[in-house]
């Protein structure tokens, strides 16, 4: 059976225990070793065959994968952060299925999720934004059109970037010229719960330079919107003494609803 694991953001510890335990008990670990922290291997028991998929192509890391199963091993496929998110697995799911070879998916905390804990962030503020657009800018790999920056940054919602931070200066100048604020705060985290990890808060006029002057080019993601200065919010209706919930009793009439 192949267990694809997301490994979390980095911190060897932000791993499921699930995730873990499967990583224990691997025949076969395929790890994205561009992105994935080498740390983790060390829960890999002495005999487990360890492969870096940033070597292997997709028929490669199937090939491996088919070997292990003909021979009845079990084989991880740790994935960085969370594999739902740019993690490429369904079109490994796919070859699974058509070679009736079965496979489960164990989640991980995504990267986005270490950088708002790196930069205390929440990222939806009352009154500010209620919605993240988890998104990338094209690169080699285009977008689709209507997900184009321009067209994301109309919402006016927390945005957070993956893959894009090799072109800051191309990304800074879309959102301004798609009319978001110069002023508008962004918070950007390399490698998030790293030990390397490196953080700050600048605005979107300065965000390339800032950028560059902390040597960040990739394993980085950029996030725009009002709510990463984390002031000017409204309090959450859920904890006001008013607001009555299904479990706590407060002094309105609207019980139960969400
Ligand atoms: N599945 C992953 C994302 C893989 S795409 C997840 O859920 O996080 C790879 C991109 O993710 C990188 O280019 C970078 O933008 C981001 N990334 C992955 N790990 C990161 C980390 N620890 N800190 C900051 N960004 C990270």
């Amino acid at each position: 059976m192949v267990h694809f694991v997301g490994a979390g953001p980095g911190a060897p510890d932000l791993i499921t225990l699930r995730g873990k335990e499967l990583l224990e008990q691997a025949d076969v670990i395929i790890y994205a070793g561009s992105l994935v922290n080498p740390k983790l291997l060390e829960y890999a028991h002495e005999g487990c065959e360890i492969h870096d998929s940033k070597d292997l192509n997709l028929d490669e890391v199937i090939e491996i994968i088919k070997k292990a199963e003909s021979a009845g091993k079990d084989t991880v496929r740790l994935h960085t952060g969370d594999p739902s998110i740019y993690g490429a697995i369904r079109e490994q799911m796919d070859i699974l299925d058509q070679n009736k070879i079965k496979y489960e998916i164990i989640p991980g905390v995504s990267s986005f999720c270490g950088a708002a804990a790196a930069l205390q962030l929440e990222y939806t503020l009352p009154g500010i934004s209620q919605s993240v657009i988890i998104t990338r800018m094209e690169g080699r790999t285009p977008v689709p059109e209507k997900e184009s920056v321009e067209a994301l940054a109309s919402h006016g919602a927390t945005m957070v970037f993956f893959l894009s931070s090799g072109d800051t200066k191309r990304l800074q100048e879309r959102l301004i010229n798609a009319g978001v604020s110069g002023n508008t705060p962004c918070g950007v985290v390399y490698k998030a719960t790293w030990e390397e990890e490196k953080k700050f808060i600048c605005t979107l006029d300065t965000l390339d330079e800032n950028v560059k002057a902390n040597g960040i080019h990739k394993t980085a993601l950029i996030i725009v919107g009002d709510t990463v200065a984390q002031s000017g919010y409204e309090r959450s209706r859920l904890y006001a003494p008013d607001f009555t919930t299904e479990y706590r009793k407060g002094t309105d009439a609207d019980a139960g609803k969400e």
